[in-house]
């Protein structure tokens, strides 16, 4: 019988990032001035952003020391676990193995605190007191607020207004830090008093509070602004899970034939998936990287591969990503964390040279086997990572199809205790999909910008 926890000595630990950068067949191309049109330098990016990370926002140096200082506080939950999923092989009686990375251990339930962390700390080194940042669902602004307890930074939080009052315990969570939580539009910025002067009932959006949170952080110059996904040095930091994970495979003598992650930015997606997509460019690596996102919001799917917004006032500079559009209104699905309009820059150039493969599925298919996992492994999974379980899912049946042994990894970024509602409504039959008309997608697409 072997093994079904596989855990890493401290260490152990990797002593430092994976920087895809310097392995890439193609690099993205580079971000553009939102006004002048021209590639952005570091001077465009300094007043929000600390210089440490705008150095690994455009490094191609294969491999980025962690901090001692970042060390010592990832040691509070990394190393991560490893499992293996006897219990749920056997409900699908497939012969493939299934094993997950299991990221919800961290203080934060979910894999953003791999960045949080190092992001405050930069920003400690270079003078900065105050964080401010948007979050969703919340649970961007719980590991920020964490991180910034931890190094003793002050932290502001935009929460979108519909979450801030549907989501009161992640809110409550960021207050225990010590965070200060603002319903987004909100009165402290010129941007929010213009919306509520506009629709006094707005109940806000993920891009009018980025917009809130980069004028808060522009305006001060103790303030900085951080962004939980997307960006390269985000997708730099959460490199330790697949780092980890591949150790660990290795201590039981296995290789991936498949690695899945779900895939809303692309920051646990590109963490667990790039150190074996090393192996794919330098070694001739066979594995398959598989991306899985919402029906609902096919970014890498069904988007278009070029020049966007990063958000919906056009503060930010242009990425060259999937996106489905700016002005993308995805419908209320409750993976609150897959809905943005585009993707990380380098998971969406590593798609589109063919090294790794999307997927897309709906929410009710997603829940069940959400219902699977928690049934036969006991852990209640986030609504996002439960897209990755339904990949495992597909996978491991397909196996057990062809007959074939193969050993399945996943990323499991999270715990879904604080999304119980949403259990509750797919409890209740109450859940429905929203496949995306081709008609919605043409309108969504007519605004890109013309580069
Ligand atoms: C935020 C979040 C995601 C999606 O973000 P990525 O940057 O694509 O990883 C996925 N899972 C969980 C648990 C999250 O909190």
């Amino acid at each position: 019988m072997s093994k079904v926890k596989i855990f890493l000595e401290e260490r152990d630990m990797p002593r430092a990032w994976y920087n895809i950068q310097a392995d890439m067949p193609n690099l993205p191309q580079p971000p553009l001035h939102p006004g002048t049109k021209k590639p952005v330098g570091p001077d465009d990016l300094s007043p929000i952003f600390p210089m440490g990370l705008i150095q690994q926002e455009v490094t191609t140096e294969r491999w980025i020391e962690i901090p001692d200082e970042v060390m010592e506080i990832y040691k509070i939950w990394r190393p991560s676990p490893l499992y293996r999923a006897r219990r749920l092989e056997k409900a699908l009686d497939t012969p493939a193995k299934i094993y997950y990375k299991y990221e919800g251990v961290s203080p934060a339930g979910s894999h953003k605190l791999n960045t949080s962390v190092p992001q405050v700390y930069y920003n400690k080194v270079e003078g900065i007191k105050r964080i401010a940042t948007e979050t969703g669902a919340g649970q961007w602004g719980v590991a920020l607020s964490q991180a910034c307890n931890f190094f003793g930074l002050e932290c502001t939080v935009y929460m979108v207004k519909v979450s801030y009052h549907q989501k009161p315990y992640r809110r409550t969570m960021m207050e225990t830090f010590g965070a200060e939580v603002f319903a987004s539009p909100s009165e402290q910025t010129s941007t929010g008093r213009q919306i509520l002067k506009e629709d006094p009932e707005s109940l806000g959006s993920l891009g009018m509070a980025i917009s809130e949170a980069v004028e808060d952080a522009a305006g001060r110059d103790d303030t900085n602004y951080a962004l939980g996904s997307v960006l390269n040095h985000v997708i730099l930091h959460q490199t330790v899970i697949g780092l980890e994970a591949k150790k660990q495979l290795e201590m039981v003598d296995l290789y991936p034939d498949v690695v899945i992650a779900c895939c809303g930015g692309g920051s646990n997606f590109g963490g667990a998936a790039f150190p074996f997509a090393y192996d794919k460019i330098k070694k001739g690596s066979k594995v398959r990287l598989l991306a899985v996102e919402p029906s609902a919001c096919p970014t890498l799917t069904r988007g278009h591969f070029g020049y966007d917004f990063g958000d919906v006032a056009g503060f930010t500079p242009l990425l060259w990503m999937y996106t489905l559009g700016k002005d993308f209104m995805p419908p209320g699905i409750h993976a609150g964390g897959l809905r943005y309009h585009g993707d990380s820059p380098l998971v969406s150039q590593i798609v589109h040279d063919g090294i790794a493969e999307a997927r897309a599925y709906g929410q009710t298919a997603v829940f069940q086997s959400a219902i699977l996992f928690a049934k036969t492994e006991g852990t209640i999974p986030a609504p996002e990572s439960s897209h990755a379980i339904h990949g495992a899912v597909e996978e491991a049946l397909a196996a057990r199809e062809a007959g074939e042994a193969r050993t399945i990894l996943f990323n499991l970024s999270g715990h879904g205790l604080l999304d119980l509602p949403s259990y509750e409504t797919y409890l209740d039959k109450k859940l429905v999909d929203y496949p995306l008309p081709e008609e919605s997608l043409k309108k969504a697409l007519a605004n890109l910008p013309q580069i």
